[in-house]
């Protein structure tokens, strides 16, 4: 197959886990045939440098012709003022937007050879496999935004139709795995909440009569993924307990540079990244984590190619990698069996291509 795919390193350490996943993809390609046209395009506090905006027209115009979009992370001190009007995050949220990715998808699947970085005891950790479905353009995060010298509020709406596309995606997910929804919500208080009740339950019992649907307060949302995560499969919820609650679950995994995320929209290209941001403390070091970064390759060649053979490829060489010893310094248990960014990117090229993880330690 031919496909173009725009990679946007951005900031930090962005540029060097986009590097190790455009590598994976180059021997995907390779090695099953493929040919993917990959085009760098910047974006975030880069892009501020270069041309003054976080979202160049022409960066924008690259990924809405695109098949699919690799980004690494945007941020850093450089430009974290609070008083600046222009901002690094501005770029990813207008992307987001332009390109209608109404939907993220983050699985949060902790693989036991890393328990000892959990801060979870791994008991605790038997059976978990979460993916979660967080609504990415509405809600409070999008709503109007007032300040005054009396106070200032953020307005939090959503429409029916943002409420029903994002909960068909999450039933129809739900119907690939164990076929349980859990809707979180607060519609104790929040009238979005009572709406996002009220039309998760109509869908799921006229649509989606094969899903067993819960729901669940945020609150209680929050206590359950550290006591009980095993409990949840599918999980959808609105874009700020989404924000919130993802990184909460991201931490049992050990670390956050293990998780990819994929934000589809209806039929246009998906944006696939790692969950953690530019990482200013480590940048330009050479020992970021890539394995988020190439697991979000694997969803890319997944949701927006339709690869699934090539996306398990992928997946099995990172459980090889790791099984290999392959860790950077968050995941190795003492820094003298730490590694770099770049062998573990050879090793987990190595076992796409069908050669041992142990000739990229060498
Ligand atoms: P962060 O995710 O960048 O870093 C948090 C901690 O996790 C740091 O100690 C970092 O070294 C570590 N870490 C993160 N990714 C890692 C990896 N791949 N390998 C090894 N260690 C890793 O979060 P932060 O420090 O709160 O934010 C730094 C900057 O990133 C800020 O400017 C923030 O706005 C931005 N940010 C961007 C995104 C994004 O681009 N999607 C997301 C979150 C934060």
């Amino acid at each position: 197959m031919k496909a173009t795919i725009a990679l946007l390193p951005g900031d930090g350490i962005g540029p060097e886990v986009c590097r190790a996943g455009a590598e994976v993809l180059a021997a995907v390609g390779e090695h099953y045939g493929h040919s993917f046209e990959l085009r760098e395009a910047a974006i975030g506090g880069a892009a501020i440098d270069a041309s003054g905006s976080p979202l160049p027209p022409a960066t924008e115009a690259l990924c809405r012709d695109a098949d699919a979009v690799l980004l690494g992370a945007v941020g850093g001190p450089k430009w974290s003022d609070p008083q600046a009007t222009v901002r690094p995050e501005q770029g990813l949220l207008r992307l987001r937007h332009a390109m209608g990715v109404f939907a993220n998808l983050r699985p949060i699947v902790p693989d036991r050879r890393l328990s000892a970085a959990s801060p979870l005891r791994s008991e605790l950790l038997e059976g978990v496999d979460i993916c979660f479905v967080r609504e990415l353009t509405g809600g409070i995060y999008f709503g109007a935004k007032r300040r005054d010298s009396n106070g200032a509020s953020d307005v939090c709406s959503y429409s029916v139709m943002e409420i029903e596309r994002v909960v068909r995606l999450a039933c129809e997910l739900a119907l690939t795995r164990k076929r349980r929804l859990v809707s979180v919500d607060k519609a104790n208080v929040l009238e979005t909440s009572r709406l996002w009740r009220e039309i998760t339950s109509r869908i799921v019992t006229e649509e989606y009569p094969a899903v067993h649907l819960e729901h669940m307060l945020v609150d209680a949302a929050a206590m359950y993924l550290i006591q009980q995560p095993a409990r949840f499969d599918v999980v959808v919820t609105e874009n700020m307990f989404g924000d919130i609650l993802t990184d909460e679950a991201s931490v049992i995994t050990g670390s956050l540079g293990m998780l990819p995320s994929a934000s589809l929209s209806a039929g246009g290209p998906g944006l696939y990244e790692p969950i953690h941001g530019s990482a200013p403390d480590i940048a330009g070091k050479g020992i970021a984590n890539p394995y988020g970064t190439i697991l979000s390759v694997a969803l890319l060649l997944r949701h927006s190619l339709g690869l699934e053979r090539e996306a398990r490829a992928v997946e099995v060489a990172v459980s090889g990698a790791i099984d290999a010893g392959l860790l950077t310094p968050d995941l190795a248990t003492s820094n003298a069996r730490a590694v770099a960014t770049a062998q573990v990117t050879a090793g987990v090229v190595g076992l796409v291509r069908g050669e041992f993880a142990d000739r990229a330690i060498a």
